[in-house]
């Protein structure tokens, strides 16, 4: 794996509220980033300063082998509620961001036009943005930040607008995406981030709390319990007094955890059916990514 960029200490202050505080994570080349945290925690502070859009305050953002090309043409970002001019057309619009990231005028027109094509404004690369929906709008926002090729993808919530099937669209392009490029993005949808990420950063109140794979963060969340789903409220209530493990219920399920009572599913099976006790379902789980934002990002 090679480092695209290592962002370390990073920090944002505005007068004496600190929006982003000392956080430090590298990139690697063609991974995908989920920054993660609930609203005002310093996801969109962070990806400003990465954009070059918010000076940081303190702390260094480093490119490998970049350093000496304009930022616009290494990086690609969305931001959560892009803007356009509502009297050009998509192509008029998408060509306008590519010569700005450095791209000659005639590669422009080719780049834009493929790109739109990409992102599904084939059909509408002509007509004026001023007359598009939501999700055509998210579309060109996908198509300005890509259409120069950048090395970094900085994406703010880059599909909560999006109705599910743009939703789904959007983020099989992104998978795509990822092959060619590096990115990094913002969600509060952790089904999104569940489905694309190479690495997760959690921020809280400008923090970053937490931070590694999501096999990494779910082991050490993971809680694992198991759930036995009984016939009515007396077979759990008969089972929780034939037991010496810790057992927690709510309406007819019962939990009980791995780790602190040092059981596995045979054992409860065996007492299972040693008291013949009328069950629905038995079975092993682990912290939800739900489970685990509302631990990590929440005080
Ligand atoms: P959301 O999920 O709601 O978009 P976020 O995680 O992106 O939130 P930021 O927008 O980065 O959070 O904001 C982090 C903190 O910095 C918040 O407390 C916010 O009020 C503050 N902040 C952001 N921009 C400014 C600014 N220009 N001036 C003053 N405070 C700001």
């Amino acid at each position: 794996m090679t480092t695209l960029l290592q962002a370390s200490d990073l920090t944002r202050k505005y007068g004496d509220s600190i929006a982003v505080d000392a956080v430090s994570f590298e990139l690697e080349e063609h991974t995908a980033t989920a920054l993660i945290g609930p609203n005002g925690a310093g996801k969109t502070t962070t990806l400003s300063m990465l954009a070059g859009l918010v000076s940081p305050s303190q702390g260094a953002i480093r490119f490998s082998d970049n350093e000496k090309k304009d930022i616009r043409s290494i990086i690609g970002f969305l931001p959560q509620y892009p803007k356009f001019f509502p009297w050009l057309s998509a192509l008029e619009f998408t060509e306008m961001a590519a010569r700005l990231s450095g791209v000659d005028t005639r590669q422009a027109i080719r780049d834009a036009k493929n790109t739109l094509e990409f992102v599904g404004l084939g059909d509408a690369m002509n007509k004026k943005t001023g007359t598009f929906s939501g999700g055509m709008k998210q579309r060109l926002g996908l198509a300005q930040a890509i259409v120069h090729k950048p090395k970094l993808l900085l994406l703010d919530e880059p599909v909560s607008a999006l109705d599910p099937v743009g939703r789904r669209q959007v983020m099989d392009l992104l998978k795509e995406l990822q092959q060619e490029t590096t990115i990094l993005y913002s969600t509060h949808i952790l089904n999104d981030a569940e489905e694309m990420t190479d690495q997760l950063l959690f921020l809280r109140q400008g923090k970053l709390v937490e931070q590694g794979s999501l096999n990494e963060v779910r082991a050490r969340y993971a809680e694992p319990r198991i759930i036995i789903e009984f016939e009515s409220l007396q077979e759990l209530q008969r089972f929780t007094k034939a037991t010496e493990w810790k057992v927690t219920s709510k309406g007819l399920i019962a939990s009980i955890d791995v780790q602190t009572e040092g059981v596995d599913i045979s054992s409860i099976l065996s007492v299972l059916c040693t008291g013949l006790f009328m069950v629905r379902k038995v079975e092993r789980q682990t912290a939800s990514l739900e489970e685990i934002f509302m631990k990590v990002a929440v005080i």
